[in-house]
C-alpha cells in the first residue's frame, strides 16, 4: 500500500486504526501452493487474526483453517469453512470443549495422553483424530515462542510413543494424524525436513495414518536483512522426501501445514499518531496514541516492527525512542532512526497483522482500536474501534 493510501485511512478512520491489505495475503498464499504439490494443504492459524473478514477472505483463497480455541471453531464455521477443512488443536483443555468440537465434526488433534485416554475410553474408534507429538527439536525464533524444546508444555514427548500406542492398543482409539508445531520463525528448511524424518519414523507405529501435520514456522522478514523462509526450497526437498518415502514404504500421507504469520504478517499495519516529541536528557521519545495494549509484540517477545513516518517521508532521519501512552514501561523501540517526527504526524508499525489486534487488550480503560480491510483499491471498516460504553458491557454493578 502507498503512504497516500494509509494517510487517508488515518484519516477517515481515525488512529490509532489496523489496515490490512489483503493482496498481500493471496500473494503470501500462491506462494505456497506454488511451491508445493497439488496435495499439500494450508491451514491458517486462525489465532494470528481472527476478523470474520479476514477468516472469509482466506476461505476464498482456498485454504482450511487451524483453530486452537473452541471459539475459533466456531468463527471459522461461521465464515463458512466445511468442518472438515478445519483442524481443532487446542492445549490443556478438558474433554468437554473436545467433545463440543465433535459435535461440529471437525478434525481433532490430541495434545496429552490424560486426555488420549479419556477421549478413547469413551469412543473408541468412532472418531478419528490427530496426535500432536513434540519431537524435541529446539526450532528457531525466540525461546519464547518456540514450542518444542524439553520444557513445552506443548504436544506428547515422542519418548512416550509406547505409551501413546499402549492406549490405542487398550481403547481401539483410530489416530489418522500426527502433528507437530516445533515453533515460530524457523530459518532453516533443515529443521522441517528433520521433522518429516522424524515423522516417517513414526508412522509405521500408526496403521491407519492418513496426514503428516507439519505445522508452522515459516518465518517473514521483520527487519531489514532478514530473510523470510524460502518456501519454493521447503517445497521442493519436502516434496521430494515425500515421494521417496512413498517408494520405499509404499505409504502415501496427506502433507498439511498451518501458516499463520506467513500469510497475515505483512498484510498489517499499525497506523498510530504521534502525541509528543519529548526531550529528556538522554534520548528524544515518540510518545504515539497507542501502547502495549494495541501492540504488545515488542514488549512481549522482543518483536521488531519497522516503523516509519509516513506524514514526513523526506524529513532529514533523526533518532527516537518510540514509547506509548500506557502508565507501564512501553517502549516499541529504542534508537530508531525515523524521518523527523512533529507532533500529530502519522507513524506506521510495519508487520502488524499477525499477533496485534489478537492480542490487544483494554489495559489503562483504553479503547480497542478499529480494523480496515483494503481490498481492491478500497479502504472497509471491519471493527468499530470500542466505545466507552464497551468497558463498561460485562461489568455488573452492585453499588
Ligand atoms: C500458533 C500456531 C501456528 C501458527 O504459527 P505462526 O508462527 O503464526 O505461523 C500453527 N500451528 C499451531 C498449532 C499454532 O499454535
Amino acid at each position: 500500500m502507498t503512504n497516500k493510501e494509509l494517510l487517508k485511512i488515518a484519516d477517515e478512520f481515525g488512529t490509532p486504526v489496523y489496515v490490512y491489505d489483503v493482496e498481500s495475503i493471496r500473494h503470501q498464499y500462491e506462494k505456497l501452493t506454488s511451491s508445493f504439490g497439488k496435495k499439500t494443504r494450508f491451514f491458517y492459524a486462525a489465532k494470528a487474526l481472527t476478523n470474520i473478514n479476514i477468516l472469509k477472505y482466506v476461505k476464498k483463497l482456498g485454504a482450511s483453517l487451524d483453530c486452537v480455541s473452541i471459539n475459533e471453531v466456531k468463527l471459522g464455521l461461521k465464515a463458512g469453512f466445511a468442518p472438515q477443512n478445519i483442524l481443532f488443536t487446542p492445549n490443556c483443555v478438558d474433554l468437554a470443549e473436545i467433545e463440543e468440537a465433535m459435535h461440529h465434526k471437525v478434525h481433532i488433534n490430541i495434545d496429552n495422553i490424560s486426555i488420549l485416554e479419556q477421549f478413547g475410553n469413551k469412543y473408541g474408534s468412532s472418531y478419528p483424530i490427530f496426535v500432536r507429538i513434540n519431537p524435541h527439536i529446539f526450532a528457531g525464533g525466540n525461546y519464547k515462542i518456540s514450542t518444542g524444546h524439553i520444557d513445552s508444555k506443548f504436544g506428547i514427548s515422542i519418548h512416550q510413543l509406547r505409551h501413546i500406542e499402549r492406549v490405542m492398543n487398550t481403547t481401539g482409539i483410530n489416530v489418522e494424524g500426527l502433528h507437530m508445531h516445533t515453533g515460530s520463525e524457523i530459518k532453516d528448511p533443515e529443521v522441517f525436513l528433520q521433522g518429516l524424518e522424524i515423522m516417517f519414523g513414526l508412522a509405521e507405529h500408526f496403521p491407519n495414518l492418513k496426514y503428516l501435520d507439519m505445522g508452522s514456522g515459516f518465518k517473514v522478514p521483520y527487519q531489514d536483512g532478514e530473510m523470510e523462509t524460502d518456501v519454493k526450497e521447503l517445497g521442493k526437498k519436502v516434496e521430494k522426501a515425500i515421494h521417496e518415502f512413498a517408494k520405499e514404504s509404499g505409504k502415501h500421507f496427506e502433507l498439511w501445514f498451518e501458516p499463520g504469520k506467513f500469510l497475515v504478517s505483512k498484510s498489517g499495519y499499525l497506523l498510530v499518531k504521534a502525541n509528543v516529541i519529548k526531550q529528556t536528557t538522554a534520548t528524544v521519545f515518540v510518545g504515539v496514541n497507542s501502547g502495549f495494549n494495541h501492540l504488545i509484540r515488542p514488549m512481549f517477545y522482543d518483536s521488531y516492527h519497522i516503523i516509519e513516518n509516513i506524514s514526513n517521508p523526506k524529513g532529514t532521519e533523526r533518532i527516537y525512542t518510540v514509547v506509548g501512552n500506557i502508565c507501564e514501561t512501553d517502549t516499541f523501540a529504542w534508537d530508531r532512526k525515523i524521518h523527523e517526527v512533529r507532533e500529530g504526524d502519522i507513524l506506521i508499525f510495519r508487520n502488524a497483522g499477525a499477533y496485534g489486534f489478537e492480542m490487544s487488550s483494554n489495559f489503562n480503560s483504553r479503547l480497542k482500536p478499529a480494523e480496515v480491510m483494503f481490498l481492491d483499491g478500497k479502504a472497509h471498516l471491519i471493527r468499530k474501534r470500542d466505545e466507552f460504553e464497551d468497558l463498561l458491557r460485562n461489568q455488573v454493578e452492585v453499588l
